[in-house]
């Protein structure tokens, strides 16, 4: 019976990476069985925030490979050069390619493991496999688009599995609410709300920006009001000695210090991947306010140091209630809809592995981003992006991607739990279809 050495949860570019680095392992003569459940239906990145404007806000060598092996047949630009565009690609002159294009980048790399993804199965849950007092196996369940529940057997876990909305708590209550929705479900509830006339964008970083720009450009020319605790968006900071924290080595640096220097390290630098869109974003933000004074218009409303400190469902509207910071007085405004751009949390692995927890150390994770685990419990399982607080900041982005994945690459091979073992009574066959649920 075949058991996979290791399943990836997610196929994102974080697993599409690992995939990658444990392809190439094989000319190095370790050919590991790894298979990955993607709860998409296809291959997508960030499909609703795929806004037509919108860059990268990396440079392209920071792709799936080149940081581990610039030769491989996964970098950015070995795909411009299969596409026939690398020489058009020079003549942009620029590191940061459209994120259309990244996507499409990421598409063709995950196409190279059709055979090794399931697509369109949500992973809900994972349970210990034990013989003779030890853990042995994970068992990893997962449901399809038609309820249907599949488990498979791995010695060895990975999870990439991004981030979750993060809703702040007074919205909670409207979550079944249609007219409330969250930036990551950006394209495809706006295509519901095409007459929306009011809308609110509640958030100062990136993705507030790129959505307030694509509403001001929308034909039903809706009014927006731009809502944030902040006196000024600022700018993400990319200068040369800053983007060092986002250099592989400075992960070495972070997770050596004590988790106080860490906190320091994070609060330190949080802007430059937090509540910072890129200049030009803000550039233009600024002409269409400014803009708005010369014509004397009221389309838009910049409501800085403003915070939501109620919310209502009515029948005409949502309503929020509107604390201005600075005068201390609350307002009330309605709108046809509220788009929170409110960022993302990054602790499912938590409810994911809940079945676990008992031989896990409290989540935590070594160097290797490995978590910690009791005697017994053999299953090597890996965290790639939810260790920002031990790994610094670079560990959501995809700047140590293709690093990591060496990291993790040789961490799995040296655990020796990889290849043939006894197979536990209760392990059937690989996948399993189980019941309708
Ligand atoms: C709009 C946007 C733009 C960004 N732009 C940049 C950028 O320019 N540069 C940069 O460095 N970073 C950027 N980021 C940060 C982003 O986190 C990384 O680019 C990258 O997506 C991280 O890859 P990942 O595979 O870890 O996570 P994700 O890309 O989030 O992929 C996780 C995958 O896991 C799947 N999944 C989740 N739960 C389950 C489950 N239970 N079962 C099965 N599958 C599951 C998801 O469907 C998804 O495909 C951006 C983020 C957003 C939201």
């Amino acid at each position: 019976m075949r058991i996979h050495d290791v399943i990836g949860i997610g196929f994102g570019p974080s697993n599409i990476a690992l995939a990658i680095t444990l392809e190439e392992k094989k000319q190095e003569g370790h050919n590991l069985d790894f298979f990955f459940i993607e709860k998409q239906p296809g291959f997508a990145w960030h499909a609703d925030m795929m806004l037509d404007n919108a860059h990268m806000q990396i440079s392209f060598l920071k792709d799936l490979a080149t940081m581990r092996n610039p030769s491989s047949h996964f970098t950015f630009i070995n795909y411009l050069h299969q596409k026939k565009r690398l020489q058009d690609f020079i003549n942009l002159k620029t590191f940061f390619p459209s994120r259309h294009e990244f996507n499409d980048y990421l598409a063709w790399a995950a196409s190279h493991f059709d055979n090794r993804c399931a697509y369109g199965e949500e992973v809900f849950e994972i349970l210990p496999e034990e013989k003779d007092d030890e853990i042995i196996l994970l068992r990893v369940r997962s449901r399809d688009s038609n309820g249907i529940v599949h488990e498979r057997f791995a010695r060895n876990l990975i999870l990439g599995i991004g981030g979750k909305p993060s809703i702040p708590e007074y919205f909670q209550p409207l979550r079944h609410d249609a007219r409330v929705f969250h930036s990551n479900s950006y394209l495809r509830e706006i295509s519901r709300h095409q007459t929306a006339k009011r809308i609110a964008v509640v958030g100062a970083g990136q993705s507030a920006a790129e959505i307030f720009m694509d509403l001001h450009s929308r034909p039903n020319a809706p009014h927006v009001d731009l809502i944030m605790r902040a006196r000024a968006i600022k700018p993400s900071d990319d200068s040369p000695f800053v983007n060092e924290i986002f250099n592989t080595d400075f992960t070495d640096f972070v997770f050596s210090r004590p988790d106080e220097d860490r906190a320091t390290l994070l609060d330190e630098f949080w802007h430059t991947n937090y509540a910072a869109p890129d200049l030009v974003l803000i550039e233009q933000i600024f002409n269409v306010f400014y803009q708005q004074r010369v014509t004397g218009g009221t389309r838009h409303r910049f409501l800085r140091r403003h915070e939501v400190a109620g919310v209502q469902a009515q029948p005409e509207g949502i309503q929020l209630i509107l604390r201005d910071l600075n005068a201390g007085r609350d307002h009330v405004s309605t709108y046809d809809a509220v788009i929170l751009a409110t960022g993302y949390r990054r602790d499912h692995h938590k409810t994911m592995l809940s079945a676990l927890a008992p031989y896990l150390r409290d989540f935590a994770v070594d160097r290797q981003y490995r978590l910690q685990s009791t005697p017994g419990f053999c299953p090597a399982i890996f965290l790639q992006g939810a260790c920002e607080s031990s790994h610094g900041l670079s560990d959501t982005l995809l700047s140590v991607t293709a690093v990591r994945t060496y990291e993790i690459g040789e961490a799995l091979l040296s655990t020796g739990n990889t290849g043939n073992r006894s197979i536990s009574r209760t392990a059937a066959n690989p996948i399993r279809a189980v019941a309708n649920r």
